[in-house]
């Protein structure tokens, strides 16, 4: 929204780098940019992730484009960005990469600049520093090689002539980074060894560097084309060739002669060396809450597709919660079985002009680490926490405790098992089950929400398997049977499934679901940790 702010108030358009593909590749600015935006205008080539860093109500418009297929031409995209940079709408351009290299970029912002619509650019990491990183691979290296050239193998084809002097670029002796160039990969090669290139010149392709679908072929000049056709390599990659690469792969730097020979292929590969690499994991929880376990499951490689099987909303009626809340001050004790309901509570009593000072009479007690911390983020130190996460957990943790004649209120969401408050209705307790929250199934039907659940219903259709479906709640293995229906679940049931605890994992059985990873403790580490060692014992 432009409240206000004089500057945002006018249309202004920002080309933003996205990286080549990771999604933690983006700059600070462009993050910034992107989350402001009114607008998102977005390529094939940017992680689709970043777009969850949009605003909720922001519009995201696709004219994602393979070499294949064009979604918008390029004349469209232009035009469409001048149109709502017209139209006073602050718009984030996300390109892939950096915006300035082999982008297109500078025919939109001559675009933007011949209206005389604002704009910015932030730049990005492009595709050659993505890979060089991610593979271990320096693009100089002292002694090796002293420049870098990037340069595109896939010329406008209607053009006459070539701009590109492959003879000179055969002559530079330092690292040659070619863009777009599987489609005439044959003739660059050639083209290459005529400008005077070795045959046994050390090369590579790399195929979606920073994702985790990355791949390397690692090869010679004379021995790329037939390795990359064996490997089936299609876009987007880049071929570089030159002593960096190293005789025996990325990561195994050429040294000059007399020096120590290279100990092997992928020397300094750590990215593709990370214990989760290439795995596809399927995470389900709502949207709000995946990103912890999303961020830890991709911090050690893993390929994450975000399907948010539930989504939390506000109770249809929010009078009994409020009512409670006024009357805190009567009851004995209020059980926390969620970080949700600490939120909503939160929420409430701001909303009422209340605080914590309500909870002073009270005894607060919490299920789960993570509702006791943020149970402290709002001031209250939770006087009981159940050693283990289930409702009889908590019994347990009360079981010293008198409960006769004892008031309790218990906010929490609307579907849940009635295991405590009948047990401590059991020990003379009188308990008020307020609703706090409903976990509602949200719209799956487009996006990364769209893939992620092609990929489990249909994985013959799918880039590639799913490894593994992660649970973090009952409600979420209900609602993705129930998303999927039965075909689909028939399906999804032959993929192994982690669940958070016994809860869980007990619903997931009842399924069909075989649970193969199953934390002690049910916290969000522990269960990343058991993924963990599932993968590593598998
Ligand atoms: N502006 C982008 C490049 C766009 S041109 C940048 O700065 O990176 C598209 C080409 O970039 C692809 O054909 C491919 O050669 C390369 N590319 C983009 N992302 C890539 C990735 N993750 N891995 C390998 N090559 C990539």
């Amino acid at each position: 929204m432009s409240t206000g702010d004089p500057v945002s108030a006018k249309g202004r358009v920002t080309l933003i780098g996205a990286g080549p593909g990771d999604p933690g590749l983006i700059t600070v600015r462009g993050l910034r940019a992107l989350s402001e935006a009114d607008v998102v205008v977005y390529d094939r080539l940017a992680a689709p992730e970043l777009l969850s860093h949009a605003r909720s109500d922001a519009e995201l418009v696709d004219v994602g484009k393979s070499a294949a297929r064009h979604t918008m031409p390029q004349e469209e995209i232009t035009a469409l960005l001048v149109d709502l940079g017209s139209s006073g709408k602050s718009v984030a351009r996300l390109k892939g990469g950096d915006p300035f290299l082999f982008g297109r970029g500078g025919e939109e912002v001559e675009a933007l600049a011949a209206a005389g619509v604002p704009f910015e650019v932030v730049p990005g990491v492009t595709a050659a520093s993505g890979a060089s990183a991610y593979c271990g691979m320096p693009l100089t290296v002292r002694g090796v090689s002293s420049s870098v050239t990037l340069v595109t193998g896939h010329e406008d084809p209607t053009k006459g002539r070539s701009d590109v002097d492959w003879q000179a670029l055969a002559r530079t002796g330092g690292t040659l980074v070619i863009y777009m160039g599987m489609g005439r990969l044959e003739q660059n090669v050639a083209a290459l060894m005529d400008g005077g290139l070795g045959a046994d010149t050390p090369a590579a392709i790399v195929r979606r560097a920073t994702t985790s679908e990355q791949e390397v072929v690692a090869s010679t000049l004379g021995g790329i084309v037939a390795a990359a056709r064996e490997r089936k390599i299609a876009p987007p990659a880049l071929f570089i060739v030159g002593n960096v690469v190293g005789a025996e792969g990325p990561g195994a730097l050429a040294r000059p002669t007399g020096s120590p020979a290279p100990i092997g292929a992928g020397r300094f590969a750590w990215f593709e060396a990370l214990p989760l690499f290439g795995r596809r994991i399927v995470v389900t929880r709502s949207r709000a809450q995946a990103s912890k376990l999303v961020r830890a499951l991709r911090d050690l490689g893993a390929n994450v597709l975000e399907l948010p099987t539930i989504e939390i909303a506000p109770p249809e009626d929010a009078a009994p919660l409020d009512e409670a809340l006024r009357e805190l001050a009567s009851y004995d004790y209020v059980i926390f079985t969620s970080t949700n309901a600490v939120d909503r509570v939160r929420a409430r009593l701001s909303e009422l002009g209340l605080d914590a000072r309500g909870f002073a009479g009270a005894r607060v007690a919490a299920i789960g680490e993570a509702t006791a911390a943020k149970l402290v983020e709002i001031g209250l130190r939770a006087d009981v926490v159940a050693a283990k996460f289930t409702a009889e957990g908590l019994l347990d943790a009360l079981s010293a405790e008198d409960m006769v004649g004892k008031r309790v209120l218990l906010p929490r969401a609307r579907e849940a098992r009635e295991v405590l408050p009948e047990g401590l209705r059991a020990r003379g307790a009188t308990v008020d089950v307020v609703e706090a929250y409903r976990t509602v199934r949200p719209d799956v039907t487009g996006g990364a929400a769209r893939r992620a659940l092609d990929a489990i219903a249909d994985p013959a259709a799918a880039a590639g398997k799913v490894a593994l479906l992660t649970f973090a709640s009952s409600s979420t293995v209900k609602n993705l049977a129930d998303i999927l229906g039965p075909d689909g679940l028939e399906k999804a049931r032959a993929i192994p499934a982690a669940a958070i605890g016994p809860v869980t994992a007990k619903t997931a059985r009842e399924l069909g679901f075989t649970v193969v990873a199953e934390p002690e403790v049910h916290t969000i580490p522990a269960l990343v940790e058991a993924v963990r060692g599932y993968f590593a014992g598998a």
